[in-house]
């Protein structure tokens, strides 16, 4: 039996092959592919410079995709908690299983992980294959679609704003309003928070008003003078940096509060801050969060079905696997938000 999976020779060509259907091996799963989602770091495999993986990812042949959902086709010996039907999410990080990071429950710190979609083939492709213990049971409820998008963008939103503390009680900036800010925008309202989100484009600014922000802030305006204005003078409880840009990163540091917490999510070069103002004698915490422990999904999930995430808004565009190469290019582009391969 053979299925399409994509390539990326690099260069920013799409490749779609015909390849054969991968067999479970012992411990394995089959997962009939039902919603892949493309991520800002599949543009790095795309262009052919990964940021994750090893030599793998470089190879151009590994079939990308770490934010895949689907329904169990056939499991490898000694599976034993899902069968043919089961419909799961894949955790995108594959490790040793035995050190302290994976009995912990995040494998993305194991010093042997491979990552779904870079170093391990991924979702864009009609089969995939992982390991059992990478499966996350989805809700009933929640939709292949909505299960793609609740791991990468969701899950590591829910999981920053876990770490941070988020509660009704705060007031929370949010900048970059791209698919991870969105996601924030709704992690937050679910908790209760005020939000006020950040962007360059008044589009952006538009689709977070519909997730649910409370103020919207063009990057073109004076963005510190803003979050003053809306918290009386106190500043920010809170501020997430889903942009990357070092500017974002200092106004998300400045806009705080005395004893107020950050988490840098945007991936970024390098930034300077000056300690003693922005950090030090206002006693700032800042964290950095990447992804979320595994354990931590069932609870992701409820979350989203409970408090009602409207995940779905996020995704601009759905393609066919087919239409690869135009989904690429469009993502690159940045002619799409979320986009995610659907198939029946
Ligand atoms: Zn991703
Ligand atoms: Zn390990």
């Amino acid at each position: 039996m053979t299925m399409k999976a994509v390539v990326f020779p690099g260069d920013k060509r799409v490749e779609i092959r015909e390849v054969p259907v991968p067999v479970p091996g012992s411990g394995e799963v089959l997962i009939k592919m039902k919603a892949s989602a493309i991520c800002r770091s599949d543009m790095s495999l795309y262009y052919g410079n990964p940021v994750v993986g090893g030599d793998a990812a470089k190879s151009g042949s590994i079939y990308p995709g770490h934010e895949p959902a689907g329904e169990v086709a056939q499991v490898g010996e000694g599976v034993t908690r899902f069968k043919p039907g089961d419909r799961v999410a894949v955790y995108l990080a594959v490790g040793c299983g035995e050190c302290s990071h994976c009995k912990s429950g995040y494998r993305m710190f194991c010093k042997e992980w491979k990552c779904v979609g870079f170093d391990i083939h991924g979702g864009d492709a009609d089969y995939l294959v992982v390991p059992e213990e990478n499966c996350m049971r989805i809700p009933d409820e929640m939709s292949f679609l909505v299960a793609a998008v609740s791991t990468d963008a969701v899950g590591t939103l829910y999981h920053a704003q876990k770490r941070l503390n988020i509660s009704g009680r705060d007031t929370l900036v949010i900048f970059g309003m791209g698919p991870m800010g969105g996601a924030g925008v709704m992690v937050a309202k679910g908790l209760g928070a005020t939000v006020i989100a950040v962007d360059m484009l008044d589009e952006r600014l538009e689709v977070a008003k519909e997730l649910g922000a409370d103020y919207v802030i063009n990057g073109k305006e004076n963005v510190l003078e803003r979050i003053m204005e809306i918290t009386g003078g106190r500043g920010a409880d809170a501020a997430i940096d889903c942009s990357g840009s070092p500017h974002a990163q200092n106004t998300a540091l400045n806009s705080l509060r005395p004893h107020g917490r950050a988490a840098f999510i945007g991936e970024g070069r390098e930034l300077t801050i000056n300690p003693s103002n922005q950090l030090i004698r206002k006693q700032i915490t800042v964290m950095g969060s990447w992804y979320f422990p595994i354990f931590e999904y069932d609870e992701i999930a409820r979350f989203i079905i409970e408090r009602k995430l409207p995940v779905e808004k996020l995704v601009s565009h759905t393609f066919r696997l087919e239409e690869a190469a135009t989904a690429f290019r469009m993502f690159d582009e940045r002619l799409t938000e979320k986009a995610v391969f659907v198939w029946d």
